[in-house]
């Protein structure tokens, strides 16, 4: 028997999987939570240490579950929470915190510059100058932290994302490198070449002797080296970020090929094949993976909430116990006219795509005395579905031609979630078996690197679980007419 293991390094925790190399059955699963750091509102941060400990104890109680002997394992693929920005030396020792992806710390050095940006950058990252990317990021860490500075100044700084900090790890230093799924959301890369970019890094004011090389996102990043819980000498063959992983995973390897992912918020990614497109929508061009020299693009949509609204319900409003049991509660409300003049806006920390607007607050309107903690809770799933649909119409806009839309993440598991999505988005949507599509997605990149699969081959791993239909009922399109008239009346005027 030969095994892989994928290793889902996310902003909660670090899940590795044990998977067969034949059938990419999954054999074992183990996550470790580590710890948030919030120095002040809008900041958070993670120590490098931790989440390097959060990696080793789930793959040391991997093995130990699974009574696998570390010898069999022929690959490892990393995916990992995107734009989270480490600083370490060359020897891997963590010179400050992370800072993560949700940090605002930067924004408003994004607001000084953001004219200029748009002028010289825009076009070549495909981002908008936000402090979401990594590159104000490590500007930040340069102008603000003394052990940054010092490690600059002695040429001995490593600035990247995750990826590249666990590969660092594992290979004890031997390896310096990412792949352009990561690359793609520094702000420092340029798109069409793949490369760093001169004007980037002069923009941003960050030497290339931080960064680690771009190579392709399938193929040979190092080999393991001095770690205590794995031998010597297993290759790390596949990396992409968590969303591209997840596209991946879904199998969404053709042109038109999309999926959502709906966890805490929600994020829509969509394979415009070798086609790099800018959109006219607010949604933004990535890349979704390299291989043997040809690049994969994709556009992206989210919404900085999704599963979270159920859990406000949860905690705050305590209308459900667990989160799947908003399911059971919002069937309760199955009389729609009651439900008509009902919108549950779930703006709690802004708007994503398609408006951007980071200060917009969440609003429950249209209450009447009929309205009661089931009609909430639906309400409460249609406002999830309906801002998602807002990236599903940006989509429609940049790319007319969408196949069905493939669903994975916690809140996916929710039945009447996913029909409303179908029925507001008048698409299918389709749910596979295998749930743990991210890290999925860098196993099956780990045969592809190997060479025992090929790209086109990877459908035949995806198998359905179930597919939801749009329905045709004249409620949906007058609540989309009432959701966009709210939308501009209350965040756009
Ligand atoms: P993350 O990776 O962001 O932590 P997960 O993919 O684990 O998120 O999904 C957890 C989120 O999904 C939580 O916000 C939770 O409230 C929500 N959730 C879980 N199960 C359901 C369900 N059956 N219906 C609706 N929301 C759900």
């Amino acid at each position: 028997m030969s095994y892989l293991i994928a290793i889902d390094q996310g902003t909660t925790g670090t899940t590795s999987l044990l998977l067969d190399a034949k059938t990419l059955e999954i054999k074992a699963k183990n996550k470790q939570d580590y710890r948030q750091i919030y120095p002040k509102p809008g900041l958070v941060e993670h120590d490098l240490n931790d989440i390097w400990k959060s990696v080793e104890d789930s793959l040391d109680k991997l093995f130990h579950e699974a009574k696998v002997n570390p010898k069999q394992i022929i690959a490892i693929g990393i995916t990992n929470q995107r734009e989270t920005t480490c600083a370490y030396t060359k020897s891997g020792k963590p010179l400050t915190h992370a800072i993560v992806w949700q940090d605002r710390r930067t924004a408003a050095y994004c607001d000084e510059r953001r004219a200029d940006y748009e002028k010289h950058c825009r076009e070549k990252t495909g981002l908008p100058l936000d402090p979401y990317f990594s590159g104000t990021k490590m500007r930040w860490m340069l102008d603000h932290v003394e052990a940054v500075k010092d490690a600059a100044d002695k040429n001995d700084l490593c600035l990247s994302t995750i990826d590249t900090f666990l590969v660092h790890k594992l290979t004890n230093g031997a390896s310096f490198v990412t792949e352009p799924s990561n690359a793609s959301r520094t702000m420092l890369m340029n798109l069409a070449t793949q490369k760093w970019d001169t004007g980037l890094l002069s923009f941003f004011g960050i030497s290339k002797d931080f960064l680690p090389e771009v190579k392709d996102s399938f193929t040979e990043f190092g080999k393991t080296k001095n770690v205590h819980f794995l031998p010597d000498g297993i290759p790390i063959l596949s990396i992409l970020g968590d969303q591209q992983a997840a596209l991946f995973g879904q199998a969404c390897i053709n042109v038109g090929d999309l999926k959502s992912t709906y966890g805490t918020g929600a994020f829509l990614v969509l394979n415009t094949g070798t086609e790099l497109i800018r959109s006219k929508t607010g949604l933004l061009s990535t890349i979704a993976y390299t291989h043997q020299g040809k690049t994969i693009f994709a556009l992206e949509g989210s919404a900085y909430i999704a599963g979270a609204a159920v859990q406000w319900l949860r905690d705050n409003l305590k209308s459900i116990i667990t989160s799947p049991e908003v399911e059971t509660l919002a069937n309760k409300a199955s009389d729609l006219d009651q439900m008509k003049p009902l919108l549950f806006m779930p703006f709690f920390t802004g708007i994503g795509t398609p408006y951007w607007n980071s200060d917009a607050k969440a609003a429950i309107i249209g209450i009447t005395r009929g309205t009661d903690n089931s009609h909430i809770a639906r309400a409460c799933l249609e406002g999830i579905a309906l801002s998602l649909n807002d990236s599903v119409s940006s989509f429609k806009k940049d790319f007319p031609n969408l196949n069905a839309i493939k669903v994975d993440g916690g809140a996916a598991a929710n039945d009447l979630l996913m029909q409303m999505q179908a029925n507001f988005s008048d698409q299918k949507i389709l749910r596979p078996k295998v749930i743990d599509t991210t890290a999925y997605g860098v196993a099956m990149g780990c045969l592809v690197a190997l060479g025992k699969i090929t790209i086109e081959e990877m459908p035949k791993f995806w198998k359905l679980e179930k597919e939801f239909n749009p329905e045709k009922n004249s409620y949906y399109p007058e609540k989309k007419k009432l959701w966009d008239n709210t939308i501009a009346k209350l965040y756009l005027s």
